[in-house]
């Protein structure tokens, strides 16, 4: 008997817990859900630095799906914790934010009940393996690929519920953190370009020491003003390859995950379990 059956077989209800990121594969998997299971909760971790198109999607879906979505949030905010860490800036190695602002508040809030958690992989990201708990009262499973819905589904799903995509797929190829590190150099110009504000408070965090010369950056080896004055040939060289992609596409339909630019969630709670 696995540990989630004795988990399960203790006297505790199962809960049925879907993770929202904001982003487009798991607003999808709550759309296809809806009404297939009695009480499923819905919950979105707010590490308070989204962005505001993120919230107002959550809160059409909300309605949409005429069912509360839990919005979980960590008690100590972003800059709390980037002071812990002594400045360091969260980076794909290290993932503190993830960790203290996704993590956390979602663990507390499952605490130890037996838990069913509903993924929004889809059947069309082999890459993406998903989350493998090791709290051993939480079993994840994937509808979307069992039904073996694809990135076009999705988009028909969306389409057809009257939510449309979230608006900064426009400009940004997944959900989260408006400084997140995961983002493509043009998702910065685009940053600046729609919200310049938040493109300033990202500048903000980064930190230059002149005594040592250590330099706390969102990018690796160049700050973002330094990406800036890039920003013209990152942009032709995102059109370049854009042109290439849907060439090579027609001859090779799995091309388009090289570049992941149809890759959701950055925050996808499966994604974030399976990252660390
Ligand atoms: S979206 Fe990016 S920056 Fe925000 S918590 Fe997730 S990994 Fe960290």
């Amino acid at each position: 008997m696995s540990e989630f059956q004795t988990v399960k077989n203790s006297k505790k209800k199962v809960r049925h817990i879907l993770a929202l990121s904001g982003g487009k594969d798991s607003s999808a998997l709550a759309v296809f859900m809806q009404g297939k299971i009695a009480g499923i909760e819905y919950v979105f971790c707010d590490t308070g630095e989204e962005l505001e198109e993120t919230y107002e999607y959550l809160h059409r879906l909300q309605d949409f799906l005429c069912t509360k979505i839990h919005w979980l949030k960590s008690e100590k905010d972003f800059r709390y914790y980037l002071d812990l860490y002594n400045g360091l800036l969260p980076d794909a190695q290290t993932r503190w934010c993830t960790r203290m602002l996704k993590l956390k508040p979602y663990e507390d809030f499952i605490g130890e009940d037996p838990v069913i958690s509903y993924v929004g992989i889809r059947a069309d990201e082999p890459y993406r393996k998903g989350y493998v708990s090791t709290k051993p009262n939480i079993k994840s499973v994937y509808p979307i690929v069992e039904n073996n819905i694809r990135l076009e589904d999705v988009e028909r799903i969306l389409e057809e519920s009257g939510l449309g995509m979230p608006r900064y797929y426009d400009w940004r190829s997944r959900s989260g953190c408006y400084f997140c590190f995961f983002q493509q150099k043009r998702e910065w110009i685009g940053l600046k370009k729609h919200h310049p504000e938040l493109f300033e408070r990202a500048k903000a965090f980064e930190k230059f020491d002149s005594d040592t010369g250590d330099r706390f950056t969102w990018n690796q080896g160049e700050s973002l003003d330094e990406l800036m004055l890039r920003s013209e040939s990152i942009l032709a060289e995102f059109a370049k390859r854009t042109k290439r992609e849907a060439n090579a596409f027609k001859a090779h339909q799995k091309l388009k995950d090289v570049w992941g630019t149809d890759t959701d969630d950055t925050d996808s709670l499966s994604e974030e379990f399976r990252r660390l």
